[in-house]
């Protein structure tokens, strides 16, 4: 089995059981490492990991964040409030984690190691041939196996092999944004700033409104709204993570990271004043573009499959790209330890396919929609919006929201999703 880079231990595993021969990751980066800031690990996918044996991996890299504060972009008032601590562990059994990617990416590449996985790095796949199935790599060297993964990102070669619809693979979200972290102990000095540090907690500014609706622009000549930050600590509390999404949909390749640092000041002119403050801390920041995968019909051809971001890419509003990416690989060994021998990896392969497919559509859509609820101008939809969340700033009952982590229907399907248990269901239908 071949499979650029991460999220498949399990996997893993199972082809080796299902086919009896060796894995084998490939990946074209020259180092195993992940660049990058953080990322939140959800429940639905602390679950997975949990099964996998990853606990004593992650343990000292993890923050768990007590909370969620949804908070106005101008006075950072708090008017959305998620508690993660207890209730997500309560809820649905599994942890709300952020980590630095590095970190995480490691403890992955640890525990395949200690499950024998091999990884060969430097391995650029630049064709996959459907017969044997085969890949060919950069160096023109080429290798069969018994089955294929592709995890190999937004820029997948192995789509087309799958999908051969044609159509373009990818919308446009018209949103763009900058990474960045700064040192904590920057922010621990300043007294007007510290208080954001005084509990491990993920805090989201959200909107703007236009100065002048007509122009579409503000004094700042800044265009539309459709603006968040988002911020929470990791690396052990060592450095505060910040994505500052924002509209954009000029080509990156026109892009000046020169001008970044700068442009991203200018973004967010007139914010909340400490989250200003924060801003002008960045040292260093790199622009993002933000895309969203248009969804696929197929992720399989013959025994050549994709997952992940090659096979659903998605807005990160959800925060749930590789958490999605992690269930893939969970549902794909569940899929193949049903199997006894390698004649059964097609059943295996469309059973994977049908749970996925639908349930990686589920969250892009998601995605896309806080893209819309996070990003009102402010006026009657932004009032609406608020008033909705109330309840859950003040500690009373609510039957849903429009922030998704906290509406009781979107928590239920996102957080208590088990990956391995729906490819049971999927299985036990598909008997006669
Ligand atoms: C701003 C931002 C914030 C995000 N926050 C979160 C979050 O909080 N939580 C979350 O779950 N997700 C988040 N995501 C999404 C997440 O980063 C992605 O969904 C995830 O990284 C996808 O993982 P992947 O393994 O599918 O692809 P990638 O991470 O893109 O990895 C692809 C791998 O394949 C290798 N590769 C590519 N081409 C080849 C080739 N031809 N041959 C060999 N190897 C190849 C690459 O070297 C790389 O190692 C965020 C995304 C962004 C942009």
């Amino acid at each position: 089995m071949f499979r650029p880079h991460r999220d498949c231990l399990r996997a893993s595993a199972e082809a080796r059981r299902s086919t009896n021969s060796p894995p084998l990751v490939l990946t074209k980066a020259n180092h195993v490492r992940q660049v990058g800031a953080g990322i939140q690990i959800p429940s639905n996918s602390t679950r997975l990991l949990s099964r996998l044996g990853l606990d004593p991996y992650l343990k000292e890299y993890v923050t768990e964040p007590e909370f969620i504060s949804f908070r106005r972009w101008q006075s950072g008032g708090v008017i959305g409030l998620t508690r993660l601590v207890p209730n997500f562990r309560e809820q649905f059994g599994s942890p709300y984690y952020v980590i630095h990617r590095a970190n995480f990416h490691s403890a992955l590449h640890k525990r395949a190691l200690d499950l024998g996985v091999t990884v060969k790095v430097a391995s650029r796949v630049v064709r996959y041939n459907v017969e044997g199935p085969r890949i060919v790599l950069a160096n023109g060297e080429t290798a069969s196996a018994d089955l294929i993964v592709a995890a190999d990102g937004v820029k997948s070669v192995a789509r087309g092999t799958v999908d051969k619809s044609g159509k373009p693979s990818f919308e446009k979200t018209g949103f763009a944004a900058y990474r960045a972290t700064v040192d904590v102990e920057r922010i621990k000095e300043d007294p007007e700033l510290s208080w954001l540090l005084e509990k491990p907690a993920l805090n989201i500014w959200l909107a703007q409104v236009w100065k002048d609706l007509r122009n579409r622009t503000d004094p700042f000549g800044r265009i539309g709204d459709q603006r968040h930050v988002m911020t929470y600590t990791i690396g052990a509390g060592k450095f505060f993570n910040m994505v500052l999404s924002h509209p954009d949909d000029s080509d990156p390749s026109t892009w000046d990271q020169e001008n970044t640092l700068s442009d991203m000041r200018r973004e967010f002119q007139g914010w909340d004043r400490r989250l200003e403050k924060i801003i002008g801390l960045i040292e260093e920041s790199i622009k993002w573009p933000l895309i969203s995968g248009v969804p696929l019909s197929r992720w399989v051809n013959g025994k050549v499959l994709i997952l992940g971001d090659a096979a659903h890419a998605m807005l990160p509003y959800m925060s749930q790209g590789a958490a999605v990416a992690v269930e893939d690989g969970a549902a794909l060994a569940r899929s193949l330890s049903k199997i006894e021998n390698a004649a059964g990896i097609p059943k295996a392969f469309r059973i994977f396919e049908q749970v996925r497919i639908k349930r990686a559509g589920m969250m892009q859509e998601a995605s896309l929609l806080n893209g819309k609820l996070w990003h009102f101008a402010d006026g009657p939809l932004q009032e609406a919006r608020d008033a909705a969340m109330k309840p859950e700033t003040i500690g009373l009952p609510f039957s849903h929201s429009p922030n998704q982590w906290s509406d009781p229907s979107t928590q239920l399907w996102c957080y208590g999703y088990d990956a391995e248990q729906e490819i049971d269901r999927a299985w036990t239908k598909s008997e006669p």
